[in-house]
């Protein structure tokens, strides 16, 4: 058997063996995984060094996750409803999400899709064919986030019609594959599924890691087979209370990811999703965060900061506040340092003509209402 799977074999996959390992309640735990199951592959459990800390945080069942209250969504990004077919969001103009699998690597409680992960229902070749039908028939998508659940835990014979599907399309320029496999389960990452990929190209891969000790040897492995196949690897990190809410540990990380070859991408505000409102932190914090972090280390290291809009509407970034004034005559800046910067204007009146120097001076009064 394959390293991977035998490692996903050997991990805690139900309540049972959580109860084994870890001493928690069964019952507890029985009732947690009807929502969303329990899954730490035998890899990823290798990294807790005890009891709460931010690796066991992640992917160990917590009864908070059962006190939520229903007027948390199950869907608070309301996915279902930019859905024209079952397993695509279209939000965007250009792009979407499809989402091509139900399982992933580990299961990690502060998933905002819980909804749908680990469940199998939704999940079956006829309904990712509807998505395939659906980009073929819509020109403006360009630009294909493959998720799930994790694309990366597929057969590799699932991946590769996936992505020749895909790559079929005249239109889609893109395909970005959205996994937490090099994070969570790098040895998956084999030179065959790199081989898949590599015909594919241009193919992207977002990962997920939250924390620098998920960034080992064998995550930079994983890493380095995806880098030395071509593909770009961006960084999506959830901020997340114990685990990653803390500057020192955010820079550390994104500087261990640089190291690996991966960008970090985006850091997000955790999302409202009923059953993960324990991880949540206030706002303040991923400002802190980026200013840490901006100006202080390599600017390929910082992230954007974002919070995916309640209800739907897309990420909207963040910023700490770099524009302390703006007028007709200047901008008043202040920098990493807290230093304060005026960079003059050119004046707001000259016309349109003038300022490109292509001499089509637009007298400004036709332009006026
Ligand atoms: C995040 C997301 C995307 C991709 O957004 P980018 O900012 O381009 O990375 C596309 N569709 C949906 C529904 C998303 O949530
Ligand atoms: S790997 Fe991603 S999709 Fe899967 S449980 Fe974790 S956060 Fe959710």
């Amino acid at each position: 058997m394959e390293e991977w799977k035998q490692l996903l074999r050997d991990g805690v996959n139900n309540s049972q063996q959580l109860f084994e390992r870890f001493g928690i309640d069964k019952d507890l735990g029985d009732r947690i995984a009807e929502d969303f199951e329990i899954r730490v592959n035998a890899y990823y459990l290798s990294l807790i060094e005890e009891p709460g800390d931010a690796i066991w945080k992640q992917v160990i069942p917590d009864e908070r996750e059962l006190l939520d209250d229903l007027s948390s969504p199950e869907d608070p990004l309301n996915e279902e409803g930019d859905s024209p077919v079952p397993n695509i969001t279209h939000r965007y103009p250009d792009r979407v999400l499809f989402l091509v699998n139900h399982q992933c690597p580990i299961y990690c409680r502060f998933c905002t899709r819980k909804r749908k992960v680990s469940h199998p229902g939704w999940w079956n070749k006829e309904t990712l064919q509807l998505g395939i039908d659906y980009i073929r028939r819509t020109p403006e998508i360009r630009d294909i986030i493959v998720s799930g659940g994790d694309p990366m835990m597929l057969p590799d014979h699932m991946i590769d019609w996936i992505l020749k599907e895909l790559r079929a399309i005249p239109h889609v320029e893109v395909i970005r594959i959205g996994s937490r496999v090099p994070c969570a389960l790098p040895q998956r990452v084999t030179p065959e599924m790199c081989e898949i990929i590599r015909q594919y190209h241009p193919i992207y891969v977002n990962t997920h890691f939250n924390h620098p000790r998920e960034v080992t040897p064998e995550a930079a492995l994983a890493c380095a087979r995806l880098a030395d196949a071509g593909v770009p690897i961006g960084c999506q990190t959830v901020l997340m209370d114990g685990v990653n809410d803390d500057p020192a540990v955010m820079k550390e990380l994104v500087q261990k990811l640089l190291r690996i070859r991966v960008r970090p991408y985006y850091i997000y505000q955790a999302d409202l999703t009923r059953g993960t409102n324990y991880f949540r932190t206030r706002v303040e914090k991923g400002l802190e965060i980026i200013k840490a972090l901006r100006g202080w280390t390599s600017g390929l290291a910082v992230p954007h900061f974002v919070i995916d809009a309640p209800g739907g509407g897309g990420k909207i970034p963040l910023l700490p506040e770099y524009v302390v004034e703006m007028n007709d005559d200047e901008v008043v800046l202040r920098n990493y340092q807290g230093k304060i910067f005026r960079y003059p204007q050119i004046p707001p009146e000259r016309p349109v003509g003038e300022q490109s120097g292509n001499g089509v001076a637009a007298p400004v009064a036709a332009l006026l209402p």
